[in-house]
């Protein structure tokens, strides 16, 4: 594969590994992440949402700290990336700032998107930070995040962002151009790979073998973050990022490999709700609601005549018509004794019902599913 195969992407998730933005001397390459500034606002031009999870923190935080990465224990590699995150997203700031972008800081651990109550209150905040163009620079939150609670390398934080906000593309930066089928560096027989169809053991055990040399993430979890990511239907692409302006040099010809998703985004939610065995609860709807939900809008409490079953936010419910006929499922943005308070209210009464200022839908159009009519 050679070229940016995510030309038609609508919203991509840039992964970009230490090695890349940080010298061996800890300081930033500034150069170089202005050329990749200038690339996010090319595709900002060209209608595709940008979100970047940018490594770096501990890299730079050690070197302002006297750190050496290999002795250091927890609590100094925590300190270190306290300190290096600052300057991390200071400098992301900086070169966006010079094209017109604005930047946001958002630190996940695990929790955030597998919890699912946690997971809408990320997705939410998110979807709101790319409506308004602005380019999310996301990193794992290290300074709480310990070994048995890590992503434990940013491809499978990119990969969980990806999924998180249904991307259809995620370009893996790295130093390396591709997925080969030996360690390139060590096997001069080495054969690269430009387009891999599906993630087979055979696939997973040659990545074993070819390890990158720097930076936490090996091809091995490349192809695990790959394997998420189209699971959740975004396509995955390993190119190197070892070069001025990495997006400009793939859209011109550079080496890549690509791990093609089968379905969209949205066919893989839906699928993946559709499917969830645990239902916690019911909410039945009224026949405006639900020809508004058959128009692809959200589900509003205004539209909610009952709630059935004890659940929490961010359990699947069922969506019911009045006669009880289930019509689909969704993920619930509140929990049952909250949405029973505002079910057949205005989204406007909200905060004065509950005393708290919250969501303005009870299922987003992105998490819900409706059942063919004939099911
Ligand atoms: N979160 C780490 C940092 O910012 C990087 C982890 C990784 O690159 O996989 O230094």
């Amino acid at each position: 594969m050679s070229g940016f195969a995510f030309a038609n992407s609508r919203r991509l998730v840039i992964k970009v590994g230490s090695s890349l933005l940080v010298a061996d001397d800890g300081e930033l390459d500034r150069d170089w992440l202005t050329g990749l500034a200038i690339d996010i606002a090319e595709l900002h031009a060209a209608a595709c949402e940008v979100l970047v999870v940018s490594s770096g923190a501990i890299a730079i935080g050690s070197k302002v700290l006297g750190i050496s990465k290999k002795k250091a224990r927890l609590e100094d590699l925590q300190a270190a990336a306290a300190v290096g995150q600052v300057q991390l997203a200071h400098a992301w700031r900086e070169v966006l700032q010079e094209q017109d972008i604005r930047a946001a800081q958002i630190l996940l651990t695990p929790g955030d998107t597998e919890d699912r109550r946690r997971f809408l209150n990320a997705r939410g905040t998110l979807a709101r930070l790319l409506e308004r163009r602005v380019v999310p620079v996301i990193n794992e939150n290290d300074t709480v995040a310990t070994e048995e609670i890590r992503y434990g390398d940013n491809d499978r934080l990119a990969a969980r962002v990806a999924q998180l906000v249904m991307a259809d593309g995620l370009l893996l930066l790295s130093d390396v151009d591709g997925f080969y089928n030996a360690d390139p560096g060590t096997n001069k027989e080495a054969q690269h790979i430009p387009e891999i169809l599906g993630i087979t053991p055979e696939l997973l055990a040659m990545a074993g073998e070819t390890r990158s040399a720097i930076g936490s993430g090996g091809m091995a979890t490349k192809v695990q973050a790959a394997k998420i990511a189209t699971h959740a239907g975004c396509s995955t692409m390993i190119a190197s990022g070892v070069v001025h302006r990495p997006v400009q040099k793939l859209r011109n010809g550079a080496r890549c490999s690509i791990f093609r998703a089968r379905g969209t985004p949205a066919a893989a939610r839906k699928q993946w709700l559709a499917g969830s065995l645990t239902v916690r609860g019911r909410l039945r709807i009224d026949d405006g609601a639900m020809s508004a939900l058959r128009d692809g809008s959200s589900l509003l409490p205004v539209g909610v005549l009952g709630v059935d079953g004890a659940f929490e936010r961010g359990d699947v419910v069922v969506i019911a018509a009045q006669d009880g006929r289930e019509l689909g499922r969704g993920l619930a943005e509140y929990g049952s004794s909250d949405a029973a308070r505002i079910a057949g209210c205005r989204s406007a009464e909200i905060e004065s019902l509950l005393g708290y200022r919250s969501r303005s839908v009870m299922l987003h159009r992105d998490e819900l599913v409706l059942f063919d009519r004939d099911d």
